[in-house]
């Protein structure tokens, strides 16, 4: 026989086999998961070609997957009659790992026994090299009449060489690892076990996972002796998931499924099953994530739902679906009202797709805010995952979606110590309260140390802390929220009467002084004056104008930033012993009140900044 030149794997899915190959993971068991789920994305395709190409036919019982386990040569095969592949497709295919962020991702230190990779994200086809000591894939493409066999050992390479293969399809051979002291691998050779396995993670497949196996009769003629023979069996039941009775499925039917499909590496927060009739006709399961994934605020990351077309998949990332503000939910839509032919644009411009579309934005915000009410902890976990998504929402789009998010929102409260919703500080309100009061800064430890909190505090009143460079952005497009306008902390006007009249005298009084002092600082700001706000500190920046301050920086930190300032003013506490100290010095010697004045304006930008 003629030695096949080995072919190197792509340096990262060495990694990534090297990973699989020394892996202590726990639950192994996943690797028929994945192939499995492989094995029914191939039939779905040769499936979905069958209805829209009429040179394809085929008969409901060409598709299905069979597994057969053969103990005596340690061998279990997974073979399907999907659309297979072509030798270009086996090198591309599985030479390379396509999910390669899961890598970049993941990077050393947290992975190195490769338990986190496994888990978080489940890695197709590799991970049969978990219980394998050799995987041979044998595949014939539709429409050839050629098959190839892609042969690995793990990490040093693999070979692809012609073979014999009378079908269409994949059948992919593990050559099972050889029990050891803490391992165990005989169980993926017992009969009783892939049934379970089959069942518990598979069940929903829609295609038969048969297995020839073992049963037994009274023999013919005989009334004692049993005769044992092979039938064939269908281990899983069949109906996609979301076609079943609510009813009848458990929370962990929803974590399994939404693993199988790779929608999220950790259980969701949420699973939303729901079954709608009437001018459209769907039915849909969706998730909530608990985190983020990597690439989610980042231009890569792609929105959408897998869309079907009764029971067929058509779409795998129907992003029409999903507004972007919900661009993190996971799931699917099936309805029977679409038609399989549908081109991207067209769908784009279909009315039932809209009304769908519609519905399931609806059930999402409503379930969120259910979520918020109801399940406070889980929903604060959601918020810090996604919570800047829904902020960008609010902003986004001249402020066209602020109804639906608004209630949504979430920001940290100075008297509660924690996170609440608008809903919950505007029925806290005083009654002689004007304003929702919030303050920007980088975190909570700093708001708290900002002097133009301070008044607000003394009256007792409540401040929002706003600590994500959208909020503000966010805030300053919704203007109000229950009638209830927004006030910054350091705007130069809070709404206090009283105060603003004190203000007014020591301003009128010390008119002198503070345009010397605004002369002094040389167009740094628009105006200096006397300000009751302040308790302790002497000096701080306010701003007048839309743009505050805070706006002013996350401005300045983007590319071709068009060098926008607030408007700044410098606010004097007249009660303040240094304030005295500057009367004096205005009265004698004016340079110093210049050196003054440049000294409390770095000041205060110190706080600020
Ligand atoms: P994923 O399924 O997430 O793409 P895998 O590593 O499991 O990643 O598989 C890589 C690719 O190999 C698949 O996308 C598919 O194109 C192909 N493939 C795997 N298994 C089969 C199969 N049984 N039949 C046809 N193609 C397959």
């Amino acid at each position: 026989m003629i030695e096949m030149a080995k072919k190197q794997f792509k340096a990262e899915s060495k990694r990534l086999l090297d990973l699989m190959i020394h892996s202590i993971y726990t639950h192994k068991e996943i690797f028929l998961r994945e192939l499995i789920s492989n094995a029914s994305d191939a039939i779905d395709k040769s499936y979905y070609l069958s209805l829209v190409d009429e040179k394809i036919s085929f008969n409901k019982d060409d598709f299905y997957i069979r597994i057969t386990a053969d103990k005596e040569n340690r061998t279990l095969t997974i073979a399907d009659t999907g659309i297979g592949m072509t030798k270009e497709e086996l090198e591309n295919n599985l030479g390379t790992i396509a999910r390669s962020g899961s890598l970049e991702f993941k990077n050393d230190n947290e992975a190195k026994d490769g338990v986190d990779i496994i888990g978080q994200f489940g890695v197709g086809f590799y991970s049969s090299f978990m219980v394998a000591e050799q995987v041979t894939v044998k595949s014939r493409a539709l429409n050839s009449n050629e098959a190839y066999m892609w042969q690995s050992k793990g990490a040093e390479g693999y070979t692809i060489e012609a073979c014999e293969k009378d079908t269409v399809g994949t059948e992919i051979i593990l050559n099972i690892k050889q029990d050891t002291e803490d391992e165990k691998y005989d169980e993926y050779l017992d009969e009783y076990r892939l049934r379970n396995m089959i069942k518990k993670y598979s069940d929903f497949i829609k295609y038969p996972i048969k297995m020839l196996t073992k049963k037994s009769k009274l023999k013919e003629g005989s009334e004692k002796e049993y005769e044992e023979y092979y039938e064939d069996e269908t281990l899983n039941s069949m109906v996609p998931i979301w076609r079943r009775n609510k009813s009848e499925l458990k929370q962990e039917d929803y974590e399994n499924f939404y693993m199988d499909k790779h929608f999220g590496f950790e259980k969701p927060l949420k699973s939303i099953h729901a079954s709608v009739d009437g001018v459209a006709s769907y039915n849909t399961i969706l998730y909530i994530p608990a985190k983020a994934p990597y690439d989610f605020y980042t231009k890569e990351f792609e929105k959408g739902l897998e869309l079907y077309s009764n029971g067929v998949l058509i779409m795998e990332k129907c992003a029409d679906l999903l507004p972007d503000y919900f661009s993190f939910v996971q799931g699917l839509v099936d309805s029977a009202d679409l038609s399989l032919n549908i081109s991207r644009e067209l769908l784009q411009h279909d009315r039932q797709l809209k009304i769908i579309a519609k519905k399931i934005k609806e059930k999402v915000k409503s379930e969120l805010l259910a979520m918020l009410q109801n399940e406070r902890e889980k929903y604060e976990e959601f918020y810090k995952s996604f919570g800047r998504q829904l902020k960008y929402g609010i902003y986004a789009d001249w402020g066209s979606h602020k109804e639906i998010l608004q209630d949504l929102l979430m920001f940290y409260s100075s008297t509660e110590k924690t996170l609440v919703s608008l809903d919950e500080y505007v029925s806290r309100m005083k009654e002689d309260q004007k304003y929702i009061y919030y303050a920007t800064g980088e975190s909570v430890e700093r708001i708290d140390k900002l002097p133009q909190t301070e008044m607000i505090m003394d009256k007792g009143f409540e401040i929002l802390y706003f600590t994500d460079d959208v909020d503000e952005f966010a805030i300053k497009m919704l203007m109000n929220y229950k009638e209830k306008e927004f006030k910054s902390a350091s705007s130069s006007d809070l709404g206090f009467e009283s105060d603003i009249k004190e203000d007014e005298k020591q301003i009128e009084e010390n008119k002198a002084l503070f345009d010397f002092m605004k002369e002094a600082l040389e167009g740094k700001i628009k105006e200096v004056k006397a300000s009751s706000r302040l308790k302790s500190h002497p000096v701080c920046l306010a701003s007048d104008g839309e743009l505050s301050m805070e706006m002013e920086k996350v401005l300045s930190m983007m590319p071709n930033n068009q060098n926008v300032k607030a408007e700044k003013i410098l606010e004097i506490n007249t009660n303040h012993e240094m304030f005295q100290a500057i009367k004096q010095a205005f009265a004698g010697d004016k340079d110093k009140v210049k050196v003054y004045a440049n000294i409390l304006y770095n000041q205060a930008l110190l706080i600020e900044y």
